[in-house]
């Protein structure tokens, strides 16, 4: 017996477990802090495909009609990993902003799922709320101590796990997250934040800034491949998860009441700083069909862009039955006519498209 199978055989490890963490919703905030807490716990970390067809068509019969089509794919997701681990890792997460909140949703899933399917591995289903519950640090060490102690009654084990998620985390947004400094570069094309794009000879490069959730934003499926075709056309993107936070609150600031939805200021600031600062040529919101959040942040952005039209903003709203052949007709109409405003100088009022 070697030495980490007399130290596991100690503290009463049990044989490698399985946890599953469906690739949707939060899952795209913090997945890195997730997969490392599970693994430097001992566990074999699932995560379910990316999104599909079949996920897709999976996700619209397991669902409750009325959610959003993010929601949807959050069940589908979960039927992809039901038969093949042993926990599900689904956090009722209410935000971990000290003000600012996450989506009712995020808190609901897991017990909608149990109810629904009560066959479903056993969930772990931590409840984290830092603005509502008032939950501390020590609450949420507290909380994945817990955890720990279904993988290994080593404690030291379970702290260095804790440690190491939250550095990984840490590290994660640091890269994700941009400084001021850095957006000023990018904003005169000294770098590029993401893909380079593909230019024509004929061409000149566009900048738009791309809007929405992290989890349609990155999830080619669902946002329908959006990126690769920004980048086909000779698009240099930044996105609202990369923006400086301080900027975000700069813009927020301006409205005498405040917005509660965490992630919907991260959207709404990034549009209106470029509506502002107008250093993009255009900027693409994506939104989610009977999303609630989406709808209020989307009506205040279509306003301020009335106001101050000359970046011009295209809304566009996905749901299950969204076609990649219309979205890549707006896309495509939308990209032609910055090309021609930037010679015509034609003004351009923002439209919310359903595809
Ligand atoms: S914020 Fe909107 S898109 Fe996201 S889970 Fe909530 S309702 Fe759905």
């Amino acid at each position: 017996m070697n030495q980490l199978a007399r130290i596991s055989k100690l503290y009463g490890e049990a044989e490698m477990k399985k946890v599953g963490i469906p690739r949707a919703l939060i899952y795209y905030k913090f997945s890195e802090m997730w997969k490392t807490f599970f693994k430097e716990l001992g566990a074999e970390v699932v995560i379910s495909p990316e999104t599909t067809k079949k996920i897709k068509a999976d996700s619209v019969v397991a669902a409750p009609d009325e959610d959003c089509y993010s929601t949807k794919l959050y069940f589908g997701h979960t039927m992809a990993l039901k038969n093949k681990v042993d926990y599900l890792f689904i956090p009722r997460f209410g935000g971990s902003h000290k003000t600012f909140v996450g989506c009712p949703k995020f808190i609901g899933l897991a017990e909608v799922l149990r109810s629904l399917f009560p066959d479903l591995p056993e969930m772990i289903m931590p409840h984290y709320n830092r603005a509502k519950e008032g939950d501390s640090k020590v609450n949420f060490l507290t909380k994945a101590y817990k955890i720990g102690l279904k993988f290994t009654k080593n404690p030291f084990r379970i702290i260095g796990a804790i440690r190491k998620a939250l550095r990984v985390q840490k590290d994660y947004y640091r890269s994700l997250i941009i400084d001021e400094e850095t957006l000023h570069k990018w904003e005169r094309s000294e770098i590029l934040l993401n893909d380079p794009p593909f230019i024509n000879n004929y061409d000149r490069q566009l900048k738009i800034a791309l809007v929405g959730h992290s989890y349609v934003l990155n999830d080619p499926y669902s946002s329908m491949n959006i990126r690769l075709i920004l980048q086909e056309h000779g698009v240099d993107l930044i996105t609202s998860e990369q923006m400086p936070r301080n900027l975000i609150d700069k813009q927020l600031s301006k409205f005498d009441y405040e917005l509660y939805f965490d992630y919907e200021r991260e959207i709404l600031g990034t549009i209106m700083h470029f509506i502002e600062s107008k250093t993009v040529d255009g900027i693409i919101h994506l939104m989610v069909f009977s999303c609630g959040p989406d709808s209020i942040a989307g009506e205040i952005a279509a306003r301020v862009s009335k106001r101050d039209p000359a970046i011009p903003l295209l809304q566009l709203v996905f749901d299950e039955l969204t076609a990649e052949t219309g979205l890549k007709t707006r896309i495509e109409a939308f990209i032609d006519m910055l090309r021609r405003s930037e010679a015509e100088q034609v003004i351009f009022l923002s439209t919310k498209v359903r595809i």
